[in-house]
């Protein structure tokens, strides 16, 4: 068994699709990226790589690579599953946490573990989703960006 954990933040701006978990969400603000800047898949994909020690996502889908202008997280998360079970693991359980003041992303939550159950090929059990704010605090609290982190475990597959 492996685990891995992945962070990523995202600054909020106007003009930008807030997209989270695959999820476009209603919202006067988005995040600002060189793809969807779906943070949380972000963070996910960080810690699905990490936990296999291969790289970062920044290392296999580079900002500077016009192919990946508005590229779909989602569709990018479905590489790095190929990439993991090329190299021998299969995916236990996730846990995403999202560190956003606005908007309430309760109503969302279930549209987002569906997306992942999709992507990866896993039960929806095995997919947690959370939400949180910071009290106001910090970067997140002030609604300059958002955060996410990712934590995964991988099994290795027989032989
Ligand atoms: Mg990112």
């Amino acid at each position: 068994m492996r685990i891995g954990h992945g962070y990523d933040v995202h600054r909020l701006v106007a003009g930008r699709k807030l997209i989270l978990g695959g999820v476009e969400i209603p919202h006067h603000l988005g995040l600002l990226g060189h793809s969807d800047a779906d943070v949380v898949t972000h963070a996910l994909m960080d810690a699905l790589l990490g936990a296999a020690a291969l790289g970062d996502i920044g290392q296999h889908f580079p900002d500077t690579d016009p192919a990946y202008a508005g590229a779909s997280s989602l569709a990018l998360l479905g590489r790095v599953m190929d990439l993991l079970a090329r190299e021998g693991w299969r995916v236990e359980n996730i846990d995403l946490t999202i560190l956003a003041q606005r908007p309430k992303l309760k109503d969302y939550i279930p549209q987002m573990r569906q997306n992942y159950a999709r992507a990866m090929g896993l039960p929806v059990g095995a997919i947690s989703v959370k939400a949180t704010t910071e009290e106001g605090l910090g970067f997140t609290g002030g609604e300059l960006g958002i955060a996410a982190h990712g934590v995964v475990l991988l099994e290795a597959l027989p032989g």
